[in-house]
């Protein structure tokens, strides 16, 4: 069995491979209601496969079922698509928006390409500005300490209010 994890496939440039399934017996695409839909609190994921693979979950998922609130609002969800396709767009623009000001920072070394909500940013003493930004109500995430990520901030994609706050922010940090 191959498990693909499609959790960012919303913002990502390349397509979903769902329509691969046709070919592939052995293969299951998770998708979740946690990212592009916004409904993380609905505790939902999808599960794309053979119907096979999924007679075999559908065996096992009960007693522990998603619960029927949860269920209706999933379904309330996928009727307006169109919602949520606005929502990607405009967290895209964001994005595009963040990184072109993000890359005119002096603090800044290296802005990682994204397909996801957020940014992976390489910057001067990164937990340092991870600490001033908090001070300033602003969270990011530090991932200074993971291997390979050394002065990085992964940065998520919020709002045009919310990127300007942080984009001043970043512009008032002394180090
Ligand atoms: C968010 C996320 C998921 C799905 O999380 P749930 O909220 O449990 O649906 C899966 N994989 C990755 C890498 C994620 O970031």
């Amino acid at each position: 069995m191959v498990v693909i994890d499609e959790a960012y496939i919303d913002f990502a440039s390349q397509p979903s491979l769902i329509p691969r399934l046709a070919n592939h017996a052995n293969l299951v695409i998770l998708q979740t209601f946690s990212k592009a839909w916004g409904l993380a609190s609905l505790r939902i994921g999808m599960a794309f496969a053979d119907p096979e693979i999924i007679r075999i979950l559908n065996m096992i998922k009960p007693p522990y079922n998603i619960n029927g609130a949860s269920q209706h609002l999933a379904l309330e969800a996928l009727a307006n698509r169109d919602h949520m396709n606005r929502m990607v767009h405009e967290i895209l623009e964001q994005r595009k928006h963040l990184v072109s000001m993000l890359s005119n920072l002096k603090l800044v070394q290296k802005i990682f390409p994204s397909d996801a909500n957020f940014v992976l940013v390489k910057i001067d003493k990164a937990h340092e500005v991870y600490r001033q930004l908090i001070e300033k109500k602003v969270i990011v995430r530090d991932r200074s300490k993971v291997e390979l990520c050394e002065n990085c901030l992964r940065i998520t994609i919020g709002n045009a209010v919310e990127n300007k706050v942080l984009i001043d922010q970043l512009y008032q940090i002394h180090l």
